[in-house]
């Protein structure tokens, strides 16, 4: 029957695929790509056939529309991005909801992702995390970005460009301050997969001194801020002083 597969694929080592995943990618009609180029790689990799179809994200609504009308004649899609979970920082959202709207089905299928491999790796908190997905590039923009959520308790989870990375720590230890834990986790499941925790500033010294540690594809957490006294506002203080004052 009619339905929209939403196929998580491998995010470096090609081994980290469902078996589900490889039999709905082989049963589907057609496979919905971010690009066709890269995906046929996969696809030859497990000696798989079914026809591709490149769902570009700039004209990704009119691509949408059109693979929902080939579900509702009946057909079955499968949607892939290059890596990880289509949908989270990648194109997808207009096809699902379309499909939803028509009453179309659509199945996700569990599988790989770089912000939660990256988040069960890291050592901070998990019982509440918000991804942020990619910071905006530009500097004033990441600037206000990180000033709305230095106070946020949760524990922070962003994409990063190599490019940007030491740009962005920077900022971080001005805007959070050289205490915050920072965890970098760099090319997950691949041969140079390295993960490192340290406080803001000692994470920024870290990285200067080499080039090869802010290389690849980066995750960047960031410990959610800790109340503690000092953020109390002015009137709880001014109270606790004078309390203070007044006790033997
Ligand atoms: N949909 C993907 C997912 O589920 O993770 C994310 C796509 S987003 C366009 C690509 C970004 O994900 C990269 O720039 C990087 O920040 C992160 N990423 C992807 N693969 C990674 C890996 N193997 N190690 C670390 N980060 C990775």
């Amino acid at each position: 029957a009619a339905a929209l597969y939403i196929v998580p694929t491998p995010i470096g080592n090609l081994n980290d695929i469902s078996q589900r995943a490889l039999e709905t990618l082989q049963q589907v009609d057609l496979i919905a790509c971010e690009d066709t180029r890269h995906t046929a790689k996969l696809l030859s990799h497990y000696q798989i056939s079914t026809p591709t179809w490149a769902l570009h994200d700039h004209n990704e609504q009119y691509k949408a529309e059109q693979l929902v009308t080939r579900l509702l004649a009946g057909h079955r899609i499968a949607l892939v991005s290059d890596a990880g979970t289509p949908l989270i920082s990648d194109p997808g959202y207009h096809l699902v909801n379309r499909c939803r709207n028509a009453g179309v089905r659509v199945f996700a299928l569990p599988g790989p992702c770089a912000a939660v491999t990256a988040l069960s790796a890291a050592g901070l908190a998990t019982d509440r995390f918000a991804f942020e997905g990619f910071l905006p590039a530009k500097d004033k923009a990441r600037h206000d970005k990180l000033e709305l959520l230095k106070e946020e308790p949760r524990t922070l989870v962003f994409y990063e460009s190599p490019r940007r990375l030491l740009d962005t720590v920077a900022e971080l230890v001005s805007v959070m301050g050289p205490e915050r834990q920072l965890v970098v986790a760099r090319e997950l499941t691949k041969t140079f997969e390295s993960i490192h925790s340290l406080p803001a500033a000692e994470m920024l010294a870290w990285l200067k001194e080499d080039d090869n540690r802010h290389r690849g594809e980066i995750v960047l957490m960031v410990a959610g801020h800790q109340p503690d006294g000092e953020s109390l506002p002015a009137a709880a203080l001014r109270t606790l002083a004078l309390l203070r004052a007044e006790l033997p």
